[in-house]
């Protein structure tokens, strides 16, 4: 018999390759192999050409304009350019920067190495839905801060950022705004002038991309920052990140980008009801469930689920048609409950009970009819088993009703 591959659940992890996106690609992994910084051929010439097509349809992805982005290989290294490529050129003005506590550890743990470097960093605290109040960021400004940075969209549980307000208060503020938007396209639009973004982070695998590229969008109007750079080369990328250009990742990149914006409004309709028929039909069947996140300002796909007295972990493995991800990070010896949950508020009981849904281009109506009924009954299995839900039920005791 053929094993049966579980309905992948988990685009907040990464996504498949859209297979015209590698249609696209194949081209320059076979006969259009040439380096895009070679002058002198018809080679470079046509590799050049794709770039600067794909820079194009990547930045129509986010309003902006080619020249404005730097490519980079994915959010991890556009973050890491943002923050410490601003810090570092502009230590002479000020050190101190402010973030969230939930935000990207590629942008948490940056910044902690900035604070190894003796800059300060703020980390705002949010509420229980994880947002943060803008009123916070204009309390934390200092005469001092060089830079602050927010997350769009919040890759465990959805949650948005009131991003444009932020914008709105930095406008009037010498301080740089930086988005990580990377959960973001195709999911909700973006546009770097609205939103106020003078930086901004994306990476194609988290839009039917491929692996291994991103951009940093730069803003050339306006504050116009500089970076100092983090790799030093051949001076690619106007000397903003040397190294020779992933061309067919990039090509890649753009024809992602494309689709994501074009398929956007129906593909952002498709997917929240989606979600919400996965999100009401668990609600519905089983007591004592929680959704994380906020009920209206979050991503389209995501859902954020608490079932209490359960493990996540627990469910994911009694329920192996589903691939998800659960609140508690498998860390070798421990179960850390995430950090995300926590800074929200969580107990860690109800953190380590969480499982997170995160939906995409091939999920169906179909997959998630046959997915509720094995929740269902996975939950009401493993609640046999616990003698916490027993006495619960016994006293009419709630661990959800409060939140
Ligand atoms: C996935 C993700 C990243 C990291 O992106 P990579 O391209 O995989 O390095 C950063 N920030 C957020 C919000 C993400 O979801």
């Amino acid at each position: 018999m053929v094993e049966e591959r579980p309905v992948y659940l988990d685009h907040n992890a990464t996504t498949p390759l859209d297979p015209r996106v590698l249609d696209a690609m194949l081209p320059f992994l076979r006969e259009r192999f040439g380096n895009a910084a070679s002058k002198t051929h018809p080679f470079g010439w046509e590799a050049a050409e794709a770039v600067d097509r794909a820079r194009e349809q990547t930045a129509a992805l986010i309003g902006a304009t080619g020249k404005e982005l730097v490519l980079t290989s994915g959010a991890t290294e556009a973050d890491n350019l943002a923050l410490k490529g601003a810090a570092w050129k502009l230590r002479d003005k000020g050190r101190h920067l402010i973030t969230a506590t939930t935000e990207h550890k590629a942008v948490l743990d940056t910044c902690k190495h900035l604070e190894q470097e003796g800059f300060e960093v703020t980390y705002l605290a949010v509420d229980r839905t994880g947002r943060i109040d803008p009123e916070q960021v204009a309390a934390a400004l200092k005469k001092e801060t060089i830079l602050v940075s927010l997350m769009l969209a919040n890759n465990e549980v959805g949650t948005l950022h009131p991003i444009r307000e932020v914008g709105e208060i930095l406008g009037r503020h010498g301080a740089l705004f930086h988005c990580d938007a990377t959960q973001a396209p195709g999911k909700v639009p973006i546009a770097v002038d609205d939103l106020g973004v003078d930086l901004l982070s994306l990476s194609a695998h988290k839009f039917n991309g491929p692996k291994g590229v991103g951009a940093l969008y730069v803003r050339r109007s306006g504050k116009r920052p500089r970076l100092e750079p983090i790799l030093h080369g051949g001076g690619h990328e106007r000397g903003m990140r040397s190294g020779t250009l992933n061309v067919p990742s990039i090509v890649g990149m753009g024809a992602a980008a494309e689709f994501a914006l074009a398929e956007l409004p129906a593909e952002a309709a498709r997917l929240a009801a989606l979600r919400d028929r996965l999100e009401r039909g668990l609600l519905e069947a089983i007591d004592e469930t929680a959704v994380n996140g906020h009920r209206e300002s979050r991503l389209p796909n995501t859902t954020n689920l608490s079932f209490a007295f359960i493990e996540g972990e627990s469910l994911m493995m009694r329920v192996p048609s589903m691939a998800v991800s659960s609140g508690s990070a498998c860390t070798s010896a421990s179960l850390e409950p995430s950090y995300v949950l926590r800074a929200m508020g969580l107990p860690d009981e109800m953190a380590h009970c969480s499982i997170r849904f995160s939906l995409g281009k091939g999920n169906t109506p179909e997959q998630i009819d046959v997915l509720i009924p094995r929740i269902v009954e996975a939950v009401a299995f493993l609640r046999e088993l616990s003698p916490l839900y027993e006495e619960a039920k016994k006293k009419g005791l709630s661990w959800v009703k409060n939140r």
